[in-house]
């Protein structure tokens, strides 16, 4: 049994604040700061150039890749960790697109993030091949699996609305028409319980800075199934994806397995950063976590409904077709977020009318839920986001 009271503990949340927005950046795991330190002081500092082989810098990306396999019920060996999502997503749609060449269409989903879509825009602009990038409502992703689908790059959970596709069903779909899958888990990776394995998905990306808490920035992952680990032809041939990086040779010649997904030199700090949080997960079951989470989302969604009229849910209301998050839809969503943020309710808000709510029941509990509505209720209730230092809207929303 996962014990979340404890779980709790190990971060450090500023008080006075609920927060409930790991859904865009998880908070600072309490042993990070002394981890980064150690490996600025002791192993940057001391070990120089050396710290790659004797503090094991280069094995990280590997390493770090193996404890999250497990969170995402991925084999082990499968996944590493380095980039951006953004180049994630490049590299696993690059490669699904190669295995099936006869094929033209890039299926997604009107939900998806808009940087999953631009990329795949993108490549198909370089690649010049005429593929197509078809969008459909959410609903509809399973009717549009067909033969003529190259590739289905689909976010398991849509980040406005918190719908949860469901992986197993597409992905069987998928194979019998002959499509191979690419999985965006970003909503997914430490919110929900991921079977990648069991069902049978192709390639897997996400990120760590959302519900896995690796910091601002801590560097993404991809998962290639064994199946296509020693096939898939890497398009971002950088040299430490290479079989012998330290040969130096003129021509690439990819490693075998996950690290040929690798492109250039990890980011060691913002690796340590990750480890530390990590350190979190290793004691928490992924099934109890997923049950948590429902439990959380739910005493959410019945008391905001019995206090908060005018919001209109936008997250499925069936606990299994929605991830760890909560979104409600108001016209003036922004300015009420901001009253709430300036009230220690911290969410966030997606143009053009949704507030969000993130639940990660490693650091939030019913507690937390209940004051937060109670908050929203005098926010909404008095109208007390009615004032213009809250519609002047930041960069970042
Ligand atoms: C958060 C998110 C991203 C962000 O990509 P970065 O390269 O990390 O900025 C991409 N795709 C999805 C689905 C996301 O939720």
């Amino acid at each position: 049994m996962t014990d979340f009271a404890a779980t709790r503990g190990m971060f450090d949340l500023p008080d006075g604040v609920i927060y409930l927005d790991g859904n865009s950046l998880g908070p600072l795991p309490r042993s990070a700061p002394g981890r980064m330190d150690g490996v600025m002081v002791e192993e940057w500092g001391k070990l120089l150039i050396t710290g790659w082989n004797k503090a094991g810098w280069m094995a990280r990306s590997v390493a770090l890749g193996d404890r999250i396999a497990r969170l995402i019920g991925a084999e082990p060996g499968h996944v590493v960790v380095g980039d951006t999502l953004s180049i994630k997503v490049y590299q696993a749609l690059a490669a699904a697109l190669e295995m099936n060449p006869d094929r033209k269409v890039i299926l997604s989903d009107t939900g998806n993030f808009p940087s999953d879509l631009y990329i795949a825009e993108g490549l198909i602009g370089s690649l010049k091949q005429g593929h197509e990038l078809r969008t459909v409502a959410p609903e509809d992703v399973e009717a549009a699996i067909t033969d003529e689908v190259a590739v289905l790059m689909i976010t398991e959970v849509d980040y406005g609305t918190g719908r949860l596709h469901d992986m197993k069903a597409l992905t069987e779909k998928a194979h019998a028409h002959g499509v191979v899958t690419v999985w965006d888990l970003a909503h997914t990776a430490g919110a929900t319980e991921v079977k990648l394995a069991a069902c049978n998905a192709d390639f897997a990306v996400g990120c760590t800075y959302k519900y896995l808490n690796g910091g601002p920035g801590s560097p993404a992952f991809i998962y290639v199934a064994p199946r296509h680990a020693d096939t898939a032809r890497p398009a971002l041939a950088g040299w430490l994806g290479h079989d012998a990086p330290f040969a130096f040779e003129q021509t690439y010649r990819p490693h075998a397995g996950i690290e040929r997904m690798r492109v250039g030199t990890p980011p060691v700090l913002a690796m340590a950063a990750l480890d530390a949080a990590l350190d979190i997960w290793d004691g928490v079951d992924m099934a109890a976590l997923r049950r948590r989470s429902v439990e959380l989302t739910s005493l959410f969604i019945d008391e905001v409904e019995a206090a908060c009229p005018m919001l209109t849910l936008a997250s499925p209301r069936a606990a299994d077709r929605r991830g760890s998050q909560v979104s409600f839809r108001f016209a003036d969503g922004y300015a009420a977020m901001q009253a709430l943020i300036a009230r220690g309710v911290i969410g966030d808000f997606r143009a053009p009318d949704i507030m969000r709510f993130g639940f990660a029941p490693l650091y939030i509990d019913e507690g937390d839920v209940r004051q937060a509505v109670a908050i929203l209720s005098d926010v909404m209730g008095n109208r007390l986001w009615d004032r213009p230092e809250y519609k002047t809207r930041a960069a970042v929303t």
